[in-house]
């Protein structure tokens, strides 16, 4: 008897601690409502709502902000969720940069910075990366007391359930644990690869259903799929990885080692080496025709639409175009979905490739809105 009692009662806090949560996201979602409109909305008992909300605005998470006209016609409270009762850090480790973003519980871009870093290998590094990070807080006067955590994007596969970077060829890593970076920082670490980081900023405010493959086309090429609001992992974490993907059989050689990897066409550098090194220069010469420019677009598209057209084929999905080249390529989208179109045998009539809505950012905003939603969840 004790025990099925027991269960009842687990359930019921379950089921309780699951209207909370969606009561919450609701507010978050909405802006501002009254008890009424959660009740009518959500199909909750008035009196279920008042509790929940009064909760929450004991919490702190909730406030009242004056009155609202309310389903029925009645003046009700308005009701509004304190965006920035909590905090949270999104830190991206590239090559060369770090990127800091400070961000709230409904994933507002509070700040962002970007800084020349190079990586280097050891302790003297994470150090600083600390460092920094503590300034950008003391600067934007933020509270470390509603800081939830640290969410790091990271150049590398990173196994959760090992706890450690099994590998970034970019940074000279393997079998790095987690926990030898976030000793280094004073709040809970959360770790993510740079391409899911860059899916998560995506996908955050999509709708449940919407599934879609995030295309990283930065220095290195890498790739997510996220679904039901979440990232697929895959067995070893490395879901999406089509960097590695064969495009051309014994084709140039990747960095990885082998050859006609999708990286060795279509890394930024291809296009950024054309131009000092700078990308947004490249773009600026393919808009005004120049020649080589134009030869160099030519070449990396027809890779990159076999590329696509693939994912899409396996996946049936929308295909998000991130990381430095899907930021500048918005007036050139066209013509990758042309040529992809090309080599599709179903033939589309909604276009499935868009360009990435977080052109700056997104990996540490992904990072950051993790660390978001695992509090969020737990409301
Ligand atoms: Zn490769």
């Amino acid at each position: 008897m004790g025990d099925v009692m027991d269960k009842k009662k687990i359930t019921n806090m379950e089921v309780k601690r699951k209207n909370r949560n969606e009561v919450f996201r609701y507010i978050c979602k909405q802006g501002t409502v009254s008890n009424p409109d959660i009740s009518y909305n959500m199909k909750i008992s008035l009196p279920t709502a008042t509790q929940i909300t009064k909760e929450l605005m004991a919490e702190g998470l909730l406030e009242e902000k004056g009155e609202l006209q309310s389903t029925g016609g009645r003046r009700a409270k308005a009701l509004s969720a304190v965006v920035n009762a909590r905090l949270a850090v999104g830190l991206d480790i590239t090559r060369n940069h770090i990127a800091l973003v400070l961000t709230n519980i409904v994933g507002e871009i509070l700040k962002y910075e970007r800084i020349h870093q190079p990586y280097v290998f050891g302790e003297a590094y994470y150090q600083e990366v600390s460092e920094r990070l503590e300034r950008f807080l003391d600067e934007n006067d933020a509270d470390r007391d509603k800081i939830l955590g640290v969410g790091i994007s990271f150049p590398g596969i990173i196994d959760l359930d090992k706890g450690k970077i099994t590998y970034s060829h970019i940074l000279g890593i393997e079998d790095m644990p987690l926990d030898s970076i976030s000793a280094f920082f004073s709040y809970p670490c959360f770790f993510l690869n740079d391409a899911n980081a860059g899916a998560y900023a995506e996908g955050f405010h999509k709708d449940e259903a919407e599934r879609f493959f995030y295309l990283s086309l930065s220095n290195t090429v890498g790739g997510a799929i996220y679904s039901g609001n979440e990232l697929i992992q895959g067995k070893n974490f490395r879901c999406g990885e089509v960097g590695h993907m064969t495009v051309v059989m014994d084709g140039e050689i990747c960095y990885c080692g082998k050859k006609g990897c999708l990286d060795a066409y279509c890394a930024a550098w291809h296009l950024s080496d054309a131009a000092d090194g700078k990308l947004e220069q490249f773009f600026c010469l393919l808009d005004q025709g120049d020649a080589e420019a134009v030869k160099i677009w030519d070449s990396y598209t027809d890779y990159l639409a076999i590329a696509v057209n693939n994912i899409y084929m396996l996946l049936d999905c929308d295909i998000v175009l991130g990381g430095y080249v899907g930021s500048c390529m918005d007036t050139h989208l066209q013509e990758l979905r042309d040529k992809a179109a090309g080599r599709n045998t179903f033939g589309e009539k909604e276009p499935y490739l868009k360009a990435c809505n977080y052109k700056v950012a997104a990996a540490a905003l992904g990072a950051a809105l993790k660390v978001i939603e695992m509090f969020v969840s737990q409301i």
